[in-house]
């Protein structure tokens, strides 16, 4: 437990202690911190949100955004106009077991019918500037180094240090705000300071990807390829192939740890081994390739729990919320994003500790309720496809079959309207229903 510090003199390019205090820290200004950060300066709260590196900056992404994650764009006022740097897409075209399908976005009322492309170097920074745009007072090159707690193990703001360009650090400062969101991503530094460790009963993968100069840069369907062979295993993941539109792709693969395979893989050659199958004209060969092969992991399905304790909220990748069925982070962290900014407009509006609470604790039962049985039935996908047999069976006869891939499609990106919708929607929504919430 970290005492509350005595604040350290300021060095020239930090902030004075008065610029140190607000009404909510939150930690990381990736896709969940700046949606988090947009929509509590919205609602009219004064917004810290602390970033420790400068945008622009590289994020390891494969840079694919579905539907849900337009949706929570156009919900921060973002209007992702072809030409502007975004990339549409109609839909996911999947190859395997020797066929090519292309499935579009369904037509929903509650989703809209198309998904995009755009690096995060730019994207992050978009969703930042944003989050200031409505206010919040985003503060780039200061690194968290931990909570500060009160008497009673409350989080009351957190320590930091500024990096000015040259990387000098600053003394170690105090932030102080009464409610704290991590917003820090996978490794959050954070939640493992105030105890939470990551759930090992929950799936999690790993993907790599890098950038090629390709002709297949203007692509306005989302690729994906099911099957990953390392030698004569069929591997639990697949391969994914977007066009960013600037002359170059974004290429990766993520793998799941149902499988065997998992630790002993090495990623970056059984990318290049799949790209090497990919036809010459394509462009995907060492010659071609803009950049490093870069990996991360993936927090799937709730690996970090509670979401609220003490005074924190988590979000995003902090609380595990990838899609455990498709990899998909950023229309979670979004939409985290904007529940958790709910909660606590709500809690900072109580007139009391013990209502403010009671607000609080909501957060997690929200996220619960929208994900809960969702993510239950991903963790039985992990498992399945974690058998070889299962993962060739899917393949080969899943893919001939258009109106089961329309309903895998819909299963696997998580898109359906939750009233009225189609038969499809409504078998989703009562298996998910049904399934003991996560
Ligand atoms: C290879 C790969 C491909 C992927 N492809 C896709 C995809 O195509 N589509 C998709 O939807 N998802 C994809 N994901 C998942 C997606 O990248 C994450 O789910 C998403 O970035 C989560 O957003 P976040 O804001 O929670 O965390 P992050 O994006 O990790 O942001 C965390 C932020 O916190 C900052 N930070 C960390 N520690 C501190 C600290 N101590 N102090 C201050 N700031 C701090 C970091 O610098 C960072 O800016 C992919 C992941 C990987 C690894």
């Amino acid at each position: 437990m970290t005492a509350p510090s005595p604040a350290s003199p300021a060095s020239p390019a930090s902030p004075a202690s008065s610029d140190r205090a607000a009404d909510v820290i939150v930690v990381g200004a990736g896709p969940s911190g700046s949606t988090t950060a947009y929509h509590l300066a919205q609602a009219g709260l004064d917004v810290l949100l602390v970033e420790k590196t400068a945008f622009p900056r590289e994020k390891v992404c494969g840079d694919g955004l579905t539907p849900r994650a337009v949706k929570q764009l156009l919900a921060m006022g973002i209007d992702p106009q072809p030409g502007d740097g975004w990339v549409r897409n109609h839909g996911l075209r999947i190859i395997g077991g020797g066929m090519r399908l292309e499935l579009p976005w369904p037509d929903l009322a509650t989703f809209p019918n198309y998904g995009l492309v755009r690096t995060r170097e730019d994207f992050d920074e978009i969703l930042a500037r944003q989050a200031q745009k409505a206010g919040a007072r985003l503060q780039e090159r200061t690194n968290v180094t931990g909570p500060v707690l009160d008497a009673a193990g409350r989080i009351t703001g957190v320590t930091a240090r500024t990096v000015d360009a040259d990387g000098h650090k600053s003394d170690e400062l105090t932030y102080r705000a009464p409610i704290v969101v991590a917003c820090d991503g996978n490794s959050t530094r954070l939640s493992l300071a105030m105890g939470l460790r990551k759930r090992d009963d929950r799936p999690l993968g790993v993907a790599v990807r890098t950038y090629y100069n390709s002709p297949r840069t203007d692509d306005d369907w989302l690729e994906s390829w099911l099957e990953l062979w390392d030698g004569d295993r069929l591997l639990p993941g697949y391969g994914w192939i977007f066009g960013v539109g600037d002359g170059t792709v974004n290429a990766g693969l993520g793998i799941l740890n149902s499988s065997g395979a998992f630790q002993n893989v090495d990623y970056r050659d059984l990318l290049r081994r799949w790209l090497d199958t990919t036809p010459i004209e394509w462009g995907f060969r060492e010659e071609n390739r803009t950049s490093p092969i870069r990996g991360a992991a993936l927090p799937m399905g709730f690996n970090r729990t509670p979401h609220y304790t003490r005074g924190m909220l988590l979000v995003g990748d902090a609380g595990g919320m990838v899609n455990p069925f498709n990899g998909e982070g950023i229309a979670y962290a979004m939409e985290s994003g904007a529940m958790a900014a709910e909660t606590i407009v709500q809690a900072l509006g109580r007139a009391t500790p013990a209502g403010r609470e009671r607000a609080l604790e909501a957060y997690p039962l929200a996220l619960k309720q929208a994900y809960g049985g969702y993510y239950t039935l991903g963790r039985v996908f992990v498992k399945l496809i974690g058998n070889p047999n299962v993962m060739k069976l899917a393949t080969r006869h899943g893919l001939p079959h258009p109106t089961l891939m329309r309903f895998t499609l819909k299963l696997l990106a998580n898109l359906t309207d939750p009233a009225d919708g189609d038969p499809m929607d409504r078998v989703i929504n009562a298996l998910t229903k049904v399934a003991p919430a996560a």
